[in-house]
C-alpha cells in the first residue's frame, strides 16, 4: 500500500489524534495543522492541535486558531494530549528538535504512531509513515495532495480550504517561487471552486500592518541595511532595544528579509533579530546562491535551499561579524 492509504488507515483506526508542528508557527504550519484539524473533526475524530508556541497576531483570524494548545501557555494540557494520543501528525518539520527543547521529549516519548507530512530536506527517521517531498511548495500542498489521493476532496470546505490556501500562499511568496508547479495552481483553482475567498486571505495576511510594524520595517530598511554589492549579499540587523522602540510584536519582522532580497542585483538576503538573549537569523536567496548549508554550518540551523533559518547565542554584533567573515565561503565561484 502506498503511504497515503496507509496513513488513511491509521486515521481510521485511531480515535484520538494530535496534530503537531514546528516552533515559531508560520502560515504553512498553522494552515496544514488546521486543515487536518477541520477534516478530522468532520470525520468525528477526537482531534487536538498541539504547537510549541502561540500563533503570531497576523494569523489570529484563521478559524480554529483559538483551539490550538500551545506549550508556552498551556504545558499541562499539551503534555496530556500528546500522552493520550493514538496517532500524532508531524507537519512541516523534518526532525523532532524543530518543536523546541521543551516540547521535544514529550513528542519523542509519546507512544502514539507518528506520521510526517513535510517538504524540508533530510527527513529524520522518527515517524512510522512519511510523506516527504522536498520539491513541494509547502506542507499545505502535500496535505491537499494527500486528501486528493485518498479520494476525500469533497470533505474540504471554505474553512479547511482557506487553511490550505494560507500555507501555500505564504510558503510560495504568493505563488512566485520556483517551487510553484502547475499542480500548485490546480490545487489553488480547486480550493477557489470549493468556496475559498482568496482575496480575503491576502487582505488578512498582508493588509493588517500596525503603524509600529510599518515604521519598524522602514527603520530597518533605511537605517540598518548593509549591501555587500560585490558579492550580491545584503543584510540588516535589529537589536532588542530597536525592537522595543517600535513596540515589537511577534510577526512584525515576518517577510522583511524578502523585501531585502527584492533589491536589484541581490542574490542573498539575511535578517538578524535579537530575541531573548539570542539572535534569530533568516536567510533567503535565489539563482545559484543557496543558504541552507551556511545556516547549517555556522548558525545551528537549516531549511530549504532558498529559505533557511538559524540561531546564535553570541551577541548581535558578534553574530553579524561571524556572518560577514563566513558568507564568502558560500558564494558561488565566478
Ligand atoms: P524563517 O526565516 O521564516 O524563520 O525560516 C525559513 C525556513 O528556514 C523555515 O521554513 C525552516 O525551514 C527553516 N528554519 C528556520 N529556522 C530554523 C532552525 O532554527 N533550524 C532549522 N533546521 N531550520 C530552520
Ligand atoms: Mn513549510
Amino acid at each position: 500500500m502506498n503511504p497515503s492509504h496507509e496513513i488513511l488507515k491509521l486515521v481510521e483506526q485511531a480515535q484520538s489524534i494530535v496534530i503537531t508542528s514546528h516552533k515559531s508557527p508560520d502560515g504553512d504550519s498553522i494552515g496544514s495543522s488546521l486543515a487536518l484539524f477541520h477534516l478530522f473533526k468532520k470525520w468525528n475524530k477526537q482531534v487536538r492541535v498541539v504547537h510549541p508556541d502561540p500563533a503570531p497576531a497576523f494569523l489570529h483570524w484563521i478559524e480554529g486558531q483559538e483551539e490550538i494548545i500551545d506549550f508556552e501557555r498551556n504545558a499541562e494540557k499539551a503534555k496530556q494530549a500528546l500522552a493520550e494520543a493514538e496517532l500524532i501528525f508531524c507537519l512541516d518539520y523534518n526532525e523532532p528538535s524543530r518543536v523546541g527543547d521543551i516540547m521535544q521529549p514529550f513528542l519523542v516519548e509519546a507512544n502514539a504512531q507518528k506520521v510526517m507530512i513535510d517538504h524540508h530536506l533530510h527527513p529524520a527517521d522518527f515517524c512510522q509513515q512519511v510523506i516527504s517531498d522536498t520539491s513541494a511548495s509547502s506542507t499545505c500542498e502535500l496535505v491537499y495532495k494527500w486528501i486528493k489521493e485518498i479520494g476525500h476532496l469533497d470533505d474540504l470546505n471554505e474553512v479547511s480550504g482557506a487553511a490550505i490556501y494560507l500555507g501555500i500562499m505564504t510558503d510560495t511568496g504568493s505563488f512566485r517561487f520556483p517551487s510553484v508547479s502547475s499542480f500548485t495552481h490546480e490545487a489553488i483553482g480547486d480550493l477557489i471552486r470549493r468556496g475559498v475567498k482568496h482575496f480575503l486571505i491576502h487582505e488578512a495576511v498582508y493588509d493588517t500592518n500596525t503603524v509600529d510594524r510599518i515604521k519598524l520595517r522602514g527603520f530597518a530598511l533605511s537605517e540598518k541595511l548593509v549591501c555587500m554589492n560585490d558579492i550580491h549579499v545584503a543584510y540588516a540587523s535589529l537589536s532588542d532595544a530597536e525592537l522595543n522602540r517600535f513596540h515589537y510584536q511577534k510577526g512584525d519582522t515576518e517577510g522583511l528579509v524578502n523585501q531585502i532580497l527584492g533589491i536589484q542585483g541581490i542574490k542573498m538576503a539575511v535578517l538578524f533579530v535579537e530575541k531573548e538573549g539570542k539572535v534569530k537569523i533568516s536567510f533567503r536567496s535565489k539563482g545559484d546562491y543557496y543558504v541552507n548549508e551556511l545556516a547549517k554550518t555556522h548558525f545551528d540551523g537549516g531549511g530549504h535551499a532558498y529559505a533557511s533559518g538559524g540561531i546564535s547565542s553570541e551577541t548581535l554584533e558578534k553574530t553579524v561579524e561571524k556572518f560577514v567573515t563566513f558568507v564568502k565561503d558560500f558564494i558561488p565561484k565566478a
